[in-house]
This record gives C-alpha cells, sequence and structure tokens, in this order.
C-alpha cells in the first residue's frame, strides 16, 4: 500500500472502503527461507526491511508471537535522540538520528517523526559539569548539543519548578535533532515497507525451540505453526532474549525488568519537547493529542510481565511533582508495561550468537526504540555479510568478559540502575 494526497483522496470520496492492508498476514511457507527473524517488534521488523532493501535477500520471515507491535515498540514513549557520550554508541546512535530524519520518505509511511527537541536538565554544578563534558563529546562527532542556562530554560518552560524548589534547575543540554516518532506507526511503517519487498510477516507464531543439525548449527526454528527452516536464524525478542537464548541453549548478561509508562488526560498545548529532570528518573512530553506522556524508572525486580506496580508509579508521580508541580492537577488517564532487556552495562549487543547459525540483538535497556533504524541496518548488515556494521562494531557480546563494557552511565555492571 502505496500513501499519497491521491490515495488519501481518492479513498476519502469512496468512503474509506478501499484500503489494502499495510502488510500481508502470512503462513509460514513450507520450503522455508534464507533468513528467518524471530520477534516482530521494531528491531525485528527493520531487520527485515534492511535485508530487503539493503542486500536484496527477500526470502525472509518474521515470527512473531502475538500481534505486530504488541511488544516494547507499541509501548514506549517514543523518545529518539543521538545525545551519548561515548565512542562505541555516539556514531550508532547518530547512524539512527539519520535514518530517523529520512525514514518517512524511505518507507513512504507517516511515522510522525517531530524533531522537537530533548533537553535534558541538570540541577548541580557536578551535574552541569558533566552534561558539558557530553555536550562538548557530541560537538566533536559532528552532533548538535547546545547547553542552556537556567534563565534560558525558565523563558522556554516557565511553569517548571524554579521558585523555592526541592531541586533547583541549574540549566540544561539541549538535542534540537532529538524528539519523538509515533511508536505503533514504526512497527507499521517497517511492516508495510518490508511485506512490499517479499518479506512474510508471521503473527501468533511463537517460537518454541530451534532446529540443529548434527554439528549444532541452527538450521531453522520449532514455532507453535510447525517447524520453519532457515539458512540463518536471527533473534530480535527484546524483553524475552533471555528465554529465547535459553532455548538455543546459552546464557545472555541481561536480566529483564518492567518498565511503565503513562498518559495524562489531553490538555492545551503545554510542552512543545521532551524534557528530562535530572534529579531523579522522570520524562515527560506532550502527545499530539494532548496527553502528557512521562515515564522514570524500572520496577526494581526481575519480571516477564507487561505491567507493574504501585511502589513505581508513587516515585515516577513523585519526580514529576518535583519537576512540575502543576502536573499534580492532571488526571491520569493510562500506565501501562513493557519488558525491558537490561544488559549489564546498559549497551545493546548485535553480534553472533554463540551457537553457529544464530545472530543476536538484545540488551536494549531503556533507550531501544530510538535506536531501531541503526539496529535493524546494522543488524542486517551482520545477517547479510557475516562481519558487523562499522557503526555497531563496540556491541559485541565477548565484551563483558574482556572487560570493554560500554557504560555510558558510569553505574557498574548493575541493569537496574542503566
Ligand atoms: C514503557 C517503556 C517506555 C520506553 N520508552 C522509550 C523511549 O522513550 N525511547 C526509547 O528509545 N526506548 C524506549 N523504550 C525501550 C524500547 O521500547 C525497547 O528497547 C525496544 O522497543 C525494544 O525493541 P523491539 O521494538 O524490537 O521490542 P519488542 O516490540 O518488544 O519486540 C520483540 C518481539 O519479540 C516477540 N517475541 C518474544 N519471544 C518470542 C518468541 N519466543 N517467538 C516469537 N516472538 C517472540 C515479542 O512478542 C515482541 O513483539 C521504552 C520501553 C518501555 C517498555
Amino acid at each position: 500500500m502505496r500513501y499519497s494526497i491521491f490515495s488519501l483522496a481518492a479513498n476519502a470520496l469512496t468512503g474509506h472502503r478501499r484500503w489494502k492492508p499495510t502488510w500481508r498476514d502470512a503462513a509460514p511457507k513450507a520450503g522455508g527461507y534464507d533468513v528467518v527473524v524471530i520477534g516482530g517488534g521494531g528491531h525485528g521488523l527493520a531487520t527485515a526491511y534492511y535485508l530487503a532493501r539493503n542486500h536484496g535477500i527477500r526470502n525472509v520471515a518474521v515470527i512473531e508471537k502475538g500481534w505486530i507491535g504488541s511488544g516494547n515498540v507499541g509501548r514506549n514513549t517514543t523518545i529518539i535522540r543521538s545525545n551519548y557520550l561515548l565512542p562505541g554508541n555516539s556514531s550508532f546512535y547518530e547512524l539512527s538520528m539519520k535514518l530517523w530524519e529520512g525514514l518517512e520518505a524511505d518507507l513512504g509511511y507517516n511515522a510522525m517523526v517531530s524533531q522537537r527537541g530533548v533537553l535534558n536538565l541538570f540541577h548541580s554544578d557536578a551535574q552541569r559539569d558533566a552534561y558539558v563534558r557530553r555536550g562538548n563529546a557530541m560537538r566533536l562527532e559532528g552532533i548538535d548539543a547546545e547547553l542552556l542556562s537556567r534563565e534560558d530554560v525558565r523563558r522556554e518552560m516557565p511553569f517548571l519548578a524554579f521558585d523555592d524548589a526541592r531541586f533547583p534547575i541549574k540549566g540544561g543540554l539541549r538535542q534540537r535533532r532529538g524528539g519523538t516518532a509515533r511508536h505503533d506507526a514504526v512497527a507499521w511503517g517497517y511492516a508495510g515497507a518490508a511485506s512490499e519487498r517479499g518479506v512474510d510477516i508471521i503473527q501468533n507464531c511463537e517460537v518454541t525451540g530451534f532446529l540443529t543439525d548434527p554439528d549444532g548449527r541452527v538450521t531453522g526454528v520449532e514455532t507453535t505453526r510447525g517447524a520453519i527452516r532457515a539458512g540463518k536464524t536471527a533473534m530480535a525478542v527484546a524483553g524475552n532474549s533471555s528465554r529465547v537464548a535459553a532455548l538455543a541453549g546459552f546464557r545472555l548478561p541481561i536480566e529483564s525488568h518492567v518498565l511503565q509508562a503513562f498518559v495524562s488526560e489531553a490538555i492545551k498545548p503545554l510542552i512543545d519537547n521532551v524534557v528530562t529532570f535530572g534529579a531523579g528518573h522522570f520524562y515527560i512530553s506532550q502527545s499530539d493529542k494532548g496527553g502528557l506522556v512521562f515515564g522514570g524508572d524500572i520496577d526494581g525486580y526481575n519480571s516477564y510481565a507487561q505491567r507493574g506496580n504501585l511502589p513505581t508509579v508513587e516515585d515516577v508521580c513523585e519526580g514529576g511533582m518535583a519537576l512540575m508541580p502543576a502536573i499534580g492537577r492532571v488526571r491520569m488517564l493510562r500506565s501501562w508495561g513493557g519488558i525491558m532487556d537490561m544488559s549489564m552495562d546498559g549497551s545493546p549487543i548485535i553480534d553472533h550468537a554463540p551457537v553457529a547459525g544464530l545472530y543476536l540483538n538484545a540488551g536494549w535497556c531503556y533507550g531501544g526504540f530510538k535506536a531501531t533504524p541503526a539496529s535493524g541496518h546494522c543488524f542486517a548488515h551482520l545477517i547479510a555479510t557475516d562481519a558487523p556494521a562499522r557503526e555497531a562494531a563496540a556491541y559485541r557480546l565477548d565484551r563483558f568478559e574482556r572487560g570493554y563494557t560500554i557504560d555510558e552511565k558510569g553505574q557498574g555492571a548493575q541493569a537496574n540502575l542503566h
């Protein structure tokens, strides 16, 4: 389905009865596939798309146990940015930002990419120093960054807590090119564009095991809809990475945790960018419908549930009240949770799995949505060429063994702090 002003007008005139499904709902092919991607989230779908688009590999299936968008890709708070400090991360996330900037034209789909800016507030001199360092590192990499003073922030966002605040705002680091994208439209856009290039998207099909040859090489997957053979098998199952790895017989340096998000009733336009609180874990933006969309820390226990608990709700709301007391007068509409695959240094893994024939994409923690285009791009490169893409070269699984962790936050090996 290609979208244009003409198709919109034609469908409007015919009562919107002629729209075709955005992607084909395929059944597993008896002959198997060149590549099977497990997981129909953003990363799996983007991988399939770039395999077809960049490498001409079209005999590809994406296997999804639920429906497209039922995982984190449809549950996140939609923030995109490339304001990273460390070399292993900055070029990767900047590649992602560049791909976001051309994504809608590339996919032919409105993903509502909105470069409204991301502002990280700082509340102490030490934090200011750390943000200045990060901003300088970004600019050295050619990534946009601006330091705002307290008065700059007050001029733009007078409703934040400046006077008599528990954590006085001292300024902020802004990336203007950061912003938001409509999360589920990203999944639908990649699904449509991949399907158009011949990729089979197979929903309601759970991978329950792996097919192997006598040498132990993975040759496909066992699923709830039968065995599916594959030349190469790739996993991009986000919060379920440890479970699927266990089916293939290996362990990962990953814990699964719940992350919750919240949306308020719709109010008039108030926040025209994304703001993060530096004295606690709280971040907020406003959706195009007017709802305040916000979130904070993961729930502090391991879980595979897609819902969280009240102590974290209280903690997030405390952060909101400390930053922006007016939020206390807004009614909350909904909250929900997603399963985060928290790696031990807070950075992802895009690599060969320790089992032949299997490729691994995991460990996205809090920030995997913004990574979606670059992750798909680099994972497709690895699968197609068996060599890591330059921008993702640091995301090797053995970095934990070698001591080459990419600890952007400097928190050490504690998944719950990254
Ligand atoms: C509340 C919340 C807020 C977030 N906010 C942001 C944000 O603002 N910005 C940002 O960059 N990131 C954010 N993230 C993180 C981001 O959403 C994730 O890191 C990213 O979406 C993970 O990749 P994915 O889209 O491929 O995951 P998913 O959409 O979870 O895809 C994985 C898929 O694999 C499927 N699967 C699992 N096991 C199997 C199996 N055995 N067989 C077949 N299929 C299987 C699942 O059903 C799922 O659909 C947030 C996450 C949450 C939960």
